[in-house]
């Protein structure tokens, strides 16, 4: 009997309240359970997380496959036992309301969207754990989008792949070396369901190569008003070998790369046809499903009789496109015989020869030696491309310059449009308790605004540094319990899960570093000088500890070593308990750490971070974000809402642009971090510290918000481009 049965054995039979039956109940939980709403509302998952605190973390938070652990009568004693029903129903109703479409900021803002939606096209989407489609911030990015776009009512349906292995989960070795387990996801724990089309039958699409034919079946996944449509290829009229196609993300060779990246773009505009949906606007975010562009136009040329010049116009005009990479070589690219192999069928509808195919993925159309470039495309097919920060958007403009010689930089037609969080995903519940007592009664449905966010000053200084330090201790309980999971895994001694277990000390300063360790990230900039960090960590009166998290690509050697070398400085008497790798970067070690660390440490090597997106989430619950004056933090900071690593000037070199942001990293945090932090009153308080928590909150939460972001898009591209209008989009 578990332990849940045992209570529920001594209360003996609950009584329901009258008219809700134990099948009625569970119905209501299962419709929460099924559409992705549930993953940003406190209220629910508080729900959830009560009907069995222990399977629900060890379930990876998954309400499916809790639920799937209960029968109705089973739920309906629990349920009563905790007084549950009213939350229930409450919850139910409130979902009920939200999908039947209150008024929203999209009533009065979409315009001709309303009749014809948004299809947002993206490689990954990161929405909750518990649905492992993503590996990182394009993913993170992508589920925060269409979330806000569900909150504020755009109409917009988004595409995407199911990799039924996903992403893999890491585990470190005795020695500190990264292994790799793909993990089968259990379809049936997902909530999702086969996508019907019209006539109420599950869709499939059918793609012809030059080889063989492939076919994929389309899921439909809730994300709030949202759908999100996921194409695979597990089905049994595929080869062997291509119902593993889409296993894996990232998994694979670039003959694997460039099947899939079929399935996203023509198979996902064939999904939408057979949907039924006709989309008004196709937003391409990153170049990964840009032969959808293709596709459209295919299809103009067969339904309206077009000439293929005509129906590329019209297509480009329909499409905005997103980069996201900074360096040359991170873009997709597909030599001649794999894009004639997967592209020559349509090649030969589109009544184009191979060498114009080649020329609308290449910089030189004549160039037969320059490869097919996916970024090329997006950029040709689109009259709107946007990079994701200011400072981005100039290394792009530099970047694709050569596409247009005849323009000069500034006028080079790719913008920006800097990336934002979805606030309700990232903001712990206590913060946003705290933030409903001050902030206005409607502020949750207006977090874009700047108005908004200026209640923060009328928080009491010492209430909010108590929140704060809430959150803190359950991060640290977090990652004793993580790491002493890892210890005991790993075999060690029961000391050392002893001292997993007793580490960490919430009175001391507690940095940050969670994201993918590629080397430009330079999660070691901290140990260059290992004298000067040890003086740090180890002062007697001004102490330092650091958490460190993130997965290397799992053909990245040399960000492999990075871990190895920041999880072994465990085994370091100077550093021991001060020092902690946890394992396995994901959405959830993501929200504790930044819900739960005073600073939040970006350390690239500029211009290389597009624009970040962890720091915003940190801002949102206090934390302070030390920063080089790169992506998104180069237009963020602005000198007393956080901590500048560096003047944002660049060096001949790599050697001496490390050297020096080294330098400047030790100066900031003993300077004025540190000094910062320990500065306190006769309460303890840490004012000017809380100080500026409430300038990072009230200056750049609103700003960096996926709100915000998703309306700059409704506005700049999406509006523009379902107009048909075909001037570029402004570079600011
Ligand atoms: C937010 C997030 C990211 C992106 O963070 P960056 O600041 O861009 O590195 C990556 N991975 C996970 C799991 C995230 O939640």
């Amino acid at each position: 009997m578990s332990q849940i049965d045992a209570v529920t054995a001594r209360v003996g039979q609950p009584l329901a309240p009258i008219g809700l039956t134990p099948e009625a109940l569970f119905e209501k939980c299962n419709a929460l359970a099924r559409n992705l709403w549930w993953s940003w509302q406190p209220e629910v998952i508080n729900l959830f997380r009560d009907l069995d605190p222990i399977r629900w973390r060890q379930l990876d938070h998954n309400p499916i496959a809790l639920l799937s652990e209960f029968t109705p009568e089973r739920l309906e004693m629990r349920a009563a036992e905790l007084v549950l029903f009213s939350r229930i129903n409450h919850a139910y109703r409130r979902l009920k309301e939200y999908m039947s479409g209150p008024p929203t900021w999209g009533r009065t803002h979409v315009g001709v969207l309303g009749s014809r939606p948004v299809a947002y096209f993206s490689w990954e989407f990161g929405v909750h754990e518990s649905v492992p489609i993503y590996s990182g911030g394009l993913g993170v990015l992508s589920g925060d989008h269409i979330k806000s776009a569900s909150g504020l009512g755009v109409p917009l349906v988004a595409v995407g792949l199911f990799y039924d292995q996903g992403y893999f989960k890491q585990h470190l070795d005795i020695d500190g070396y990264q292994g790799e387990e793909y993990l089968n996801t259990k379809v049936e724990n997902l909530p999702m369901e086969p996508a019907r089309g019209p006539d109420g039958k599950p869709i499939t699409v059918h793609i012809e190569t030059r080889k063989s034919p492939l076919m994929a079946k389309v899921w439909l996944m809730r994300v709030g008003r949202v759908p999100l449509y996921l194409l695979d290829c597990d089905v049994k009229e595929n080869r062997p070998e291509d119902r593993e196609l889409t296993a894996r993300l990232y998994g694979g060779d670039n003959r694997t790369r460039i099947r899939q990246e079929l399935v996203a773009g023509v198979g996902g505009v064939r999904a939408l046809k057979a949907l039924g949906i006709s989309p008004g606007v196709c937003h391409l975010n990153e170049g990964h499903s840009a032969f959808a562009t293709l596709e459209a136009i295919r299809e103009q040329m067969k339904d309206d009789g077009k000439s293929f010049d005509d129906a590329l116009r019209d297509v480009a005009r329909h499409t905005a496109f997103t980069t996201h990479t900074p360096v040359p070589a991170g873009h997709d690219r597909f030599d001649g015989g794999l894009i004639e192999e997967h592209l020559g069928p349509l090649r030969d509808e589109l009544g184009i020869s191979f060498e114009q195919l080649m020329g609308l993925g290449r910089v030189e159309p004549q160039n037969e030696h320059e490869p097919f470039c996916m970024t090329v495309l997006g950029l040709k097919l689109s009259r709107r491309a946007n990079a994701v920060s200011s400072l981005h958007g100039h290394v792009s403009r530099r970047m694709w310059a050569h596409l247009w010689p005849w323009r000069v930089e500034e006028e080079i037609p790719i913008g920006h449009i800097t990336n934002g969080v979805h606030v309700k995903s990232w903001l712990s519940h206590q913060m946003q308790q705290l933030y409903d007592r001050q902030f206005p009664a409607d502020w949750t449905t207006r977090m874009g605004e700047p108005e908004v966010w200026q209640d923060i000053y009328r928080i009491d200084p010492g209430e909010l540094w108590e929140t704060h330090n809430t959150l803190k201790n359950l991060l640290l309980a977090f990652v004793r319990r993580r790491v002493s999971r890892q210890c005991r895994r790993r075999g060690e001694s029961d000391e050392a899960v002893e001292a997993a277990r007793n580490m960490l000390d919430p009175n001391v300063l507690t940095i940050g570093f969670g994201r993918r360790f590629a080397t430009y990230k330079r999660a070691d900039l901290i140990m260059t000088d290992m004298d000067r960090l040890t003086a740090m960590v180890a002062d007697a009166k001004r102490p330092l500890q650091l958490l460190f998290a993130g997965k290397a690509h799992p053909a990245d050697e040399p960000g492999k070593q990075l871990i190895k070398r920041i999880a072994n400085l465990r085994h370091d008497p100077r550093f021991t308990g001060r020092i902690v790798f946890v394992e396995d970067y994901d959405i959830n070690v993501c929200r504790h750490l930044i819900q739960g660390v005073d600073v939040w440490l970006n350390n690239p090597r500029r211009p290389l971070e597009a624009s970040g997106t962890s720091g915003q989430k940190a801002v949102l619950n206090g934390a302070l974000n030390l920063s080089v004056l790169d992506g998104w933090w180069a237009e963020a900071y602005d000198g007393a809402n956080g901590f500048a690593i560096g003047k944002g000037t660049q060096h001949v070199n790599d050697a001496i642009t490390d050297a020096r942001d080294a330098q400047e990293l030790y100066r900031v945090l003993e300077q004025e971090v540190i000094p910062l932090y320990y500065d306190r009153d006769i309460d303890g308080l840490p004012q000017h510290w809380i100080r500026r928590m409430m300038n990072s909150i009230s200056s750049l939460a609103w700003r960096f918000s996926a709100d915000r972001m998703v309306a700059d898009y409704v506005r700049s591209a999406y509006l523009p481009a379902a107009g048909g209008l075909s001037c570029d989009m402004s570079v600011r």
